[in-house]
């Protein structure tokens, strides 16, 4: 599905508004006039006489209603008293204004039971009814307030300092979660924008071997380190990765600013380490959306915005997974000693909510490591995304019980991350109505190797390094949702393979076969696979998947006319822009990698292809031997490449950029990525690399 970019930025747009305007400091102000504030909270403790009666024996705050307030003269007059010492730098309009809506609200559940009844006088009227300065201060809670009371210094200062504190940090905290969202989207924006601009690109492209190429643990990048810890990122990565590690540090370290006396939090040491927790756990809200939309498949920054690989965006993935956890566990080891004491605290539904959240953000941090990955990626899928599921919805009830909708915004980053996740799916949703329902010719190539031609495909001919997800369901009948990942070949393009054949059936052996100094009988391959009548317009339309069977689905891929075939798609692995424009390009594949290759040879004039494959391949080298016949290339079968010697000497011919696209197993494409770093850090050729892995 082609959507404009002006859609997609303007999507963007509205939920940055939405999620701006919707926090504690943004949009959300829960104290109008916090000295106005103080004083209703300060006076909140004592019953009116129109009080609820606390039961003998029972400790607690009386509960005043709206309307016991509105009509109760000692109530107005002292509130009206405080606000009158205390709000002297606040306009008469203004305090009315608070009158108006605040001075009545019953303060239960933080102020947001009910709408607040009007009061009987206005704020001036109120005064005007006060005689002579009060001196009469409440002994305690349990004094009724039944006269003009003078509101307590110390409690005044206390309620104040409590509102303040923990409101400016709220609010810190908010506009650091923006910053932190802003930096996770913006860097990989202005990264991608510098590469282009034209005093950069130059000395970009010098440093690319040195910081971007080079993986940052030896020559690990798509195959895994040892004992399966993972994938180690490129320098590039991990610079990413580090800057926002940093930017996090200091996020979390500075502006603390203690207000003594605090009724919450009483010391100093407790009070910051109380501010803490708030801001880690709003650190790991704020990062919800991102680490969603690095996970997305419709993710507005690979699709237009920046040149980095879906691959890319997956390890940051689970790296600003990483950091979501390391925040939602510093905030559940803060909240121990601060809340434990408090019995109601954790007897409430909210602490639950939160217990189980931090559980299950542990639960799926180890239920997404590789070796579970590598085990079955289906139960791995499902695990994932059902256990997500449930931590958003933990997540949401946590606040939501807390503190109530519009207090904070909290809730406001789970909507935006559900955003971000509602529209991934129903784009995918929409690209598979778009592509519509095929039925496939599926042909088994022997060996392991299948090819599958999907007619009428309208983006067919969008040009290299394009993969769709292919759904094909009556192969999972219980799991119809299941698709995966495969680089498209334009059908067109393999139908040269056909058209060939006729001249060759002689029983020649290929160029491919001969320059590799391995024979192969066309002949005796067309008897066994008899001749397809793939010159149909149809399937010329149409693209063809080469798939190597593996233990899942695949496995159960056979020949057939008519395989039921969905597909979400077409989406690009990595950006072609750079590669596109070098002067020379090298495609450099392993086995059943070539597929990711063979798009290019129509999309560039100066290509060499080097591919290495198995003997057991020999299949996939006879199918696609019509493909490579005008192309220079070396093919071998059996046989393995010398990366370095290869790269060297198209260096040696002198090429100011070399684009290298390198498909296959993790061995190829991480030697392959060691090489071009050694090459480019020699010579004056600068090289652009770009790794299709089959793997993520
Ligand atoms: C961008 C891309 C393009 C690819 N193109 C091709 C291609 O042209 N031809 C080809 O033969 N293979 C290709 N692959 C690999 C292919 O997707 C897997 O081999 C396939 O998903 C295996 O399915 P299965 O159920 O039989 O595998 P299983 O045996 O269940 O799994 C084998 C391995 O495949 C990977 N895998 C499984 N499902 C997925 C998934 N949904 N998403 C990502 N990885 C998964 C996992 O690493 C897993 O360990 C490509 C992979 C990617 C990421």
């Amino acid at each position: 599905m082609r959507t404009s970019p002006a859609i997609w930025l303007a999507a963007c747009l509205l939920q940055a508004n939405l999620v701006f305007s919707n926090l504690v400091g943004f949009g959300l102000h829960p104290f109008k006039i916090y000295c106005a504030s103080a004083c209703q909270w300060a006076l909140q403790a004592y019953p009116l006489e129109c009080s609820e009666k606390i039961p003998k024996g029972f400790l607690g705050w009386a509960t005043t209603s709206s309307e016991c307030k509105a009509n109760d003269t000692a109530w107005l007059t002292t509130l009206a008293w405080c606000l009158h010492v205390n709000c002297k730098a606040h306009r008469m309009s203004e305090l009315q204004a608070f009158w108006e809506t605040d001075a009545t609200r019953d303060m239960t559940n933080f102020g947001n039971t009910g709408t607040p009844v009007p009061p009987k006088w206005s704020y001036e009227e109120s005064l005007q009814q006060i005689t002579e300065p009060p001196r009469k201060m409440p002994v305690d809670t349990t004094t009724v307030l039944n006269f003009t009371a003078l509101v307590p210094e110390i409690e005044y200062q206390a309620q104040l300092n409590t509102a303040l504190g923990v409101t400016k940090e709220q609010e810190t905290g908010a506009e650091y979660g923006v910053i932190i969202l802003v930096t996770g989207f913006g860097i990989p924006i202005i990264l991608t924008w510098l590469y282009h601009l034209p005093f950069t690109s130059g000395l970009l492209s010098k440093i690319t071997p040195y910081l971007t190429q080079p993986s940052s643990l030896g020559t690990y990048s798509v195959r895994p380190l040892p004992f399966l810890l993972g994938n180690a990122p490129t320098i590039g990565q991990a610079a990413y990765i580090a800057i926002f590690f940093i930017i996090h540090i200091v996020l979390m370290s500075v502006n603390y600013r203690s207000m003594q006396p605090h009724l919450y939090y009483p010391g100093e040491s407790m009070e910051i380490k109380a501010y803490i927790f708030y801001r880690t756990g709003i650190a790991a809200y704020a990062l919800l959306p991102l680490l969603i939309l690095f996970a997305s498949r419709n993710n507005v920054l690979l699709l237009w915005l920046t040149n980095w690989s879906h691959a890319t965006y997956l390890l940051l993935h689970r790296w600003v997974a990483r950091l979501f956890v390391l925040h939602a566990l510093v905030h559940s080891f803060l909240a121990l000693p601060i809340f434990l004491p408090q019995q109601a605290v954790v007897d409430s539904d909210y602490w639950a909510w939160g217990v189980a959240a931090a559980v299950l953000c542990v639960a799926i941090l180890f239920a997404s490591v590789l070796p579970l990955r590598r085990w079955s990626y289906e139960i791995f899928l499902v695990t994932h995304v059902v256990l997500s599921v449930i931590l958003v919805v933990g997540l949401w009830y946590h606040v939501v019980l807390w503190i109530g909708l519009d207090s904070y915004g909290y809730e406001t980053w789970i909507y935006a991350a559900c955003a971000v996740w509602f529209f991934d799916r129903a784009a995918r949703v929409g690209k598979v109505l778009k592509n519509g329902v095929r039925r496939s010719k599926v042909t088994d190539l022997g060996n392991g190797y299948i090819r599958v031609d999907i007619p009428r495909a309208s983006f067919a001919n969008d040009g290299p390094g394009l993969h769709v997800y292919a759904y094909f369901p009556t192969l999972s009948l219980w799991r119809p949702w299941e698709n995966h990942p495969f680089s498209i070949v334009p059908t067109s393009l393999m139908s040269r393979v056909e058209r060939q054949r006729p001249e060759q059936s002689s029983g020649s052996s290929s160029p491919t076969a001969k320059e590799s100094g391995v024979h192969i009988n066309v002949h005796d391959v067309e008897k066994h696979h008899g001749f397809r009548d793939t010159a149909s317009a149809p399937l010329e339309t149409g693209i063809t998947l080469l798939i190597k069977k593996s233990m899942g689905i695949t496995k159960h891929l056979k020949a057939t006319d008519g395989l039921l075939t969905l597909m979400d798609g077409p989406y690009h692995n990595t950006s072609t822009r750079e590669i596109r424009h070098c002067d020379r390009l090298l495609l450099i594949g392993g086995g059943i990698g070539i597929t990711s290759l063979l798009p290019w040879i129509a999309s560039h004039p100066n290509i060499k292809l080097f591919w290495s494959v198995k003997e057991s391949a020999r299949c996939l080298v006879e199918e696609v031997q019509g493909v490579l016949s005008e192309i220079e290339k070396d093919v071998r079968v059996g046989r393995r490449l010398d990366i370095s010697r290869l790269l060297e000497q198209e260096a040696d011919v002198g090429y100011c950029n070399i684009g290298v696209v390198v498909s296959g197993p993790g061995g190829l494409c991480d030697d392959v990525r060691a090489a071009v770093v050694a090459v480019g850090k020699k010579g004056s050729t600068s090289f652009e690399l770009d790794v299709d892995a089959y793997s993520w």
